[in-house]
């Protein structure tokens, strides 16, 4: 049955759902802010409201029976959601009613009072009124008391509304038309939307990006002709649009071939340019280049073509230009050479003084060096005639004797060491340690009186917790001046000092090692030297 449409609905191209704005709109300004609310109901367009209660046949006597009788309604609280949920469980934005192209006119029982629109999942109130359920959460607010548009009743709106499921099957049934153009699909208004999302008259922006829009079923047809395909470029291999093919290979495409702009030749590749008008190894006749004799002077640029002309033309100019250049070069090189003889004998005169250092370098190395070894012994050496001497015999070969460090009797004093030989005295039964006193070849000798004359008070150390020390008194008796740096002639002391036996494994000795202590006063003595 063919049926008229109204002009706007031919061109719509769009989804029902996409109208909700203009009615949300509409209901707004039918109704105000809202469904009134409690005792702070600020209401006002209800003038609007009591018109269309008047004549709404679903406002009286409403049940909530299905039509075999059995009681299907069930209480639901309209809180605010402002998703609703498919029945495939995907979420869509909030839709108020349905609004299709209905196959007869709409009766007024299927029509929500909010949105015009038919009924979508119904809502009944306990005044018997029909809202989308969408409508009454969205226009109800917070709270859980409201009021009906329609005959200003109050009601809970957790035990007072409930889904008309007879009505939403009513409405589910109607028969509606698709509004695609040409398309002449009828069915029940629960098929529409399944209709819709595979109507072949349905019209589909083109996905090449031509701006325009074809129908589903005309897919095919339409990309074989649409001026946004992509073609390859038989030049280059690129892929371009086909209304853009033609520009591409005249001003872009780096394949095509085009003619020399300055001299005409035909059949360049156009990334071959540069190369062709490069002004030092291109082949172009008609590109500037410079001169040859520019270093020297000519700054003439002409064409390549004209460049044998120009040498011929300007040999006399070029000839004098080589010559100042020559003159220049000749002067600059004689600079250059007088420096460079500078340059060398300031080098052989700095080689000569870095020798000098050198050798005055290692002269002062000695010095300080045999300085550090003077300072070392004299600060390890005792001025003022005491010795305190620690000797390790754990390890000592008993033949040889053992020598002090040497100590003097005043910093310009007579220079002494003690001398100790662990065999010093051996009879047939028994050995005896010996014990000396040594005046040796000294630094102030030439200063200091001889003969020399002293005593020397020597104390070995008792190492047990006794400390019994052992204490002995040496006097030394007019020892001539020393010659030699050692002589065990001139020496005092005590031959037997001690058995050997007795030193090492009596109480003196702990670890191998003894402890002397020697206090050395000069005497007066006969002023000779
Ligand atoms: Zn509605
Ligand atoms: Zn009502
Ligand atoms: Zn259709
Ligand atoms: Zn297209
Ligand atoms: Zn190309
Ligand atoms: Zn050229
Ligand atoms: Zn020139």
């Amino acid at each position: 049955m063919p049926v008229s449409r109204p002009a706007s609905r031919r061109s719509s191209v769009r989804g029902f759902y996409d109208r909700f704005d203009t009615r949300r709109e509409r209901r707004y300004q039918r109704f105000g802010v809202g469904f009134g609310r409690g005792t702070f109901d600020n209401f006002t367009g209800i003038d609007g409201a009591m018109v269309l209660e008047e004549d709404n046949p679903i406002g009286n006597g409403a049940t909530y029976y299905d039509t075999e009788g059995a009681a299907t309604a069930t209480a639901v609280s309209p809180t605010p959601d402002p998703m609703s949920t498919h029945d495939d469980g995907s979420e869509v934005s909030a839709v108020c009613g349905y609004e299709a192209q209905f196959e007869t006119p709409l009766d007024k029982k299927y029509v929500c009072p909010v949105c015009l629109s038919a009924l979508r999942d119904p809502l009944q109130t306990k005044c018997g009124h029909r809202f989308c359920k969408v409508c009454l959460t969205l226009a109800s607010g917070p709270g859980n008391v409201a009021k009906c548009p329609l005959d200003k009743l109050f009601f809970d709106v957790r035990s007072e509304v409930f889904e008309d499921v007879a009505m939403k099957r009513e409405v589910l049934s109607l028969l509606v038309l698709c509004t695609n153009l040409d398309c002449e699909w009828k069915g029940e208004l629960r098929l529409l939307e399944e209709h819709t999302d595979d109507c072949p008259h349905l019209l589909i922006l083109c996905s090449n990006g031509c701006l325009t829009h074809h129908k589903r079923m005309d897919a095919d047809e339409h990309h074989n002709n649409c001026p946004a395909r992509l073609l390859e470029c038989t030049f280059c291999q690129q892929s371009v649009a086909y209304k853009s093919l033609n520009q591409h290979q005249l001003l872009l495409c780096p394949r095509y071939a085009i003619d020399g702009p300055l001299c005409g030749k035909v059949g360049i590749i156009r990334e071959d340019m540069p190369k062709h008008t490069d002004h030092k190894d291109g082949d172009c006749p008609k590109s500037m280049v410079p001169c040859k004799f520019g270093a020297m002077g000519c700054h003439v640029q002409v064409r390549r073509c004209d460049l044998q002309l120009h040498s011929q033309e300007s040999q006399g100019l070029h000839l004098d230009l080589v010559l100042v250049h020559y003159t220049t070069q000749t002067e600059h090189v004689q600079e250059q050479a007088c420096t460079i003889h500078e340059l060398q004998e300031t080098c052989s005169r700095l080689v000569g003084q870095n020798a000098d250092a050198d050798r005055k370098i290692r002269e002062l190395s000695g010095d300080v060096s045999s300085l550090r070894n003077e300072l070392s012994l004299a600060t390890n050496t005792n001025y003022t005639g005491h010795l305190q001497w620690k000797v390790q015999i754990s390890s000592r070969d008993f033949t040889a004797p053992v020598l002090s460090p040497p100590f003097y009797t005043s910093p310009v004093g007579y220079k002494l060491r003690l001398c100790l030989e662990l065999r010093g005295h051996v009879t047939r039964s028994d050995s005896y340690t010996s014990i000396f006193i040594m005046l040796c070849k000294g630094e102030h000798d030439r200063n200091l009186y001889f003969p020399f004359s002293a005593v020397c008070s020597l104390t070995l150390f008792d190492q047990s917790d006794c400390e019994n020390h052992l204490n002995t008194t040496i006097t030394c008796q007019k020892m001539p001046r020393p010659h030699e740096v050692s002589s065990t002639m001139q020496r005092r002391g005590r031959l037997q000092f001690m058995k050997t036996d007795t030193l090492i494994n009596g109480r003196f000795c702990k670890t191998g090692t003894l402890f002397f202590q020697a206090r050395v006063n000069t005497l007066p003595t006969a002023h000779t030297t």
